[in-house]
């Protein structure tokens, strides 16, 4: 789709791309905050919790754009459309994403479409989901005893299309974040076993991190997928795989309000962690 402009004008507004993190309030910058206490039209993700939604100021004009599996959402090229549109009409234009809009938020592609446009934006980082789970699930992604590295890498449905580097996440000294990859738990455990990655690595699946709704269910790449497939799992969800998971069991600080002790999931492994 062709991004309409105005021939002849100059965009007035100004577009901010902003991460608001994985969900607690708190974990919003003060930067963030700032912006957005100006903010004039707000394009926020479904991802965007209601207690940072609250937190833009009433004059300004709220757009649901979220995208969710499943669920109808704006398109790409219609968010791209609308960014573009509200950057000739209001002077503070906002677009909010969960998480950090440059880790699986997409940012890239709409900023482009901004610089294209002629359009002045600044980018706002945001305290991405990893980041937040792991410092509220007690797992450091890195380890100097456990993990060297940490890759974060997308479980999306476009694996048979961009086949997967199963050989380079196998290694065992490097920790693997997968975002958006529950529907693929299966194809993604097979994917590490086939490349050798041990079936004893202890997997962490923590949804809705960083809220009171945040749940931890510990298991191992062997049972990845029955840990994927529990009907209690509530998304947003991100698997953690690598020996860095063992470390929740004394680092777990963070109780969320729900009261289901998700780590007995797994007895045996909540045995040894505890
Ligand atoms: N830009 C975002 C990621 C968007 S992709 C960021 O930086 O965090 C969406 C995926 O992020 C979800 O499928 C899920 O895997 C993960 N995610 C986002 N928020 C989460 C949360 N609060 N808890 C667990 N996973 C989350």
């Amino acid at each position: 789709m062709e991004i309409v402009t105005l021939p002849g004008q100059a965009a007035k507004g100004k577009v901010w791309l902003i991460g608001a993190g994985p969900g607690d309030v708190d974990l919003l910058t003060v930067k963030a905050y700032r912006v957005l206490q100006n903010a004039d039209a707000v394009l926020y993700d479904a991802l965007v919790s209601e207690e940072i939604l609250a937190l833009i100021p009433k004059h300004a004009e709220k757009i649901a754009v979220g995208k969710r599996a499943g669920k109808h959402s704006a398109a790409q090229s219609e968010i791209n459309q609308l960014l573009v549109t509200k950057a000739f009409t209001r002077k503070n234009v906002v677009r909010l994403k969960g998480g950090d809009p440059f880790i699986f938020g997409r940012g890239g592609e709409e900023l482009e479409t901004i610089v294209a446009a002629g359009i002045d934006f600044e980018v706002v980082p945001g305290i991405t989901a990893a980041s937040g789970t792991a410092a509220y699930a007690g797992i450091p992604l890195t380890h100097r005893d456990y993990a060297q590295g940490v890759s974060f890498i997308t479980g999306h449905c476009k694996l048979e299309s961009r086949p997967m580097d199963w050989q380079a996440y196998a290694n065992p000294n490097n920790t693997l974040v997968v975002y958006m990859g529950i529907l693929n738990a299966e194809i993604i455990k097979q994917g590490l076993l086939d490349a050798g990655r041990s079936a004893a690595t202890p997997v962490a699946i923590v949804s809705k991190a960083t809220t009171s709704a945040q749940q931890t269910f510990i298991g191992s790449l062997q049972n990845m997928d029955e840990l994927a497939n529990n009907p209690e799992l509530v998304m947003p969800a991100l698997m953690v795989i690598g020996e860095v998971v063992e470390l929740a069991g004394s680092l777990n600080w963070f109780t969320p309000n729900n009261t289901n002790d998700s780590q007995l999931n797994n007895p045996e492994l909540a045995a040894q962690l505890k």
